[in-house]
């Protein structure tokens, strides 16, 4: 039995909210759609909202995987809904999004992963805000080159593939997914689009040494990765993989000093950070540089 970890007073935030909130929720209810931001309870979420920043989850609420992380259901997906593209759209257009993150669950069951339908969503915002910033946050695809062809295609302005943890600790932390092959599908990313900046995420206090994160940044730098996020893992329930360290903001702060020094053009690391957190100025630094 693991003796519970004190929750540090750097992660106990005050939550304040604004009046858009209850509308915005209102609305997701009403076009059937899903954000992370809601699903993951994420704390950032009235700042991320107030900032034009969203990240909806496509092709369902339930993943054909069971990352031990993982707040999401498991078990046999939804049918495909065609129409998802549009109504996502639609929603960004109403939230007057600046920055729409679009991610999925993973979508083993299908010949593309949903690879499609995330072009038809990158399409569909751009169509109805040209300005609208469109990042991908996308599963591996199972290593299909094709799918991954799909939604370059589409020109997304930041491709993002977590690689999540260390490479040790992969196999254990993550469902069906392979560290080489997350790395492989970044530098396919890269080798398609160079132009497309491109973009990854560790979560740490899973068990990981100071090195092994090292190591990580460096292989991630290796296929010229350019967006970097560092988070604190939080435990959604009992049942989910157990939290080994709350890792402090000094060395978050310092991790962020490596990665830079290594040549991410943007690092975000702290306790709360979360793939899509401050998003929008990621992409401001990634497109200046
Ligand atoms: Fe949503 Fe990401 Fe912001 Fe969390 S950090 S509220 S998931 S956009
Ligand atoms: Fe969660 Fe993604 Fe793993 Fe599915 S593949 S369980 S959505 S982290």
């Amino acid at each position: 039995q693991q003796e519970k970890l004190k929750k540090p007073d750097w992660l106990r935030i005050k939550l304040t909210t604004d009046g858009n909130y209850a509308e915005i929720k209102e609305m997701m209810r009403t076009k059937t759609l899903h954000t992370v931001c809601e699903e993951a309870r994420c704390p950032n979420i009235y700042e991320c909202w107030a900032n034009r920043t969203a990240t909806f989850m496509i092709l369902g609420d339930i993943c054909t995987r069971a990352c031990r992380f993982c707040a999401v259901k498991t078990g046999m997906p939804t049918e495909l809904d065609l129409e998802e593209p549009e109504r996502v759209a639609e929603a960004a257009e109403q939230m007057g999004l600046q920055h729409c993150v679009v991610t999925s669950v993973a979508r083993d069951d299908l010949k593309d992963g949903g690879a499609s339908i995330f072009a038809a969503t990158i399409r569909a915002i751009r169509k109805r805000l040209p300005f609208c910033r469109v990042e991908v946050l996308i599963p591996d695809f199972l290593g299909n080159e094709e799918a991954l062809q799909t939604v370059m295609d589409a020109n997304p302005d930041i491709l993002n593939h977590n690689i999540e943890t260390v490479e040790r600790l992969s196999n254990r932390v993550r469902a069906r997914a392979k560290y080489k092959r997350s790395i492989e599908l970044l530098a396919r990313a890269k080798a398609m689009k160079p132009k497309i900046p491109t973009k990854s995420s560790i979560m740490l206090g899973v068990g990981e040494e100071y090195d092994e994160i090292l190591q990580a940044m460096d292989d991630l730098r290796a296929v010229d990765v350019n967006i970097l996020t560092l988070g604190q893992y939080l435990q959604p329930t009992p049942n989910h993989l157990p939290i080994v360290r709350y890792v402090h903001p000094d060395e978050f702060a310092k991790l962020k000093e490596e990665g830079l020094k290594r040549g991410f053009r943007h690092v975000e690391s702290g306790p709360l950070v979360r793939s899509s957190y401050h998003a929008h100025e990621q992409t401001d630094s990634a497109h200046a540089a």
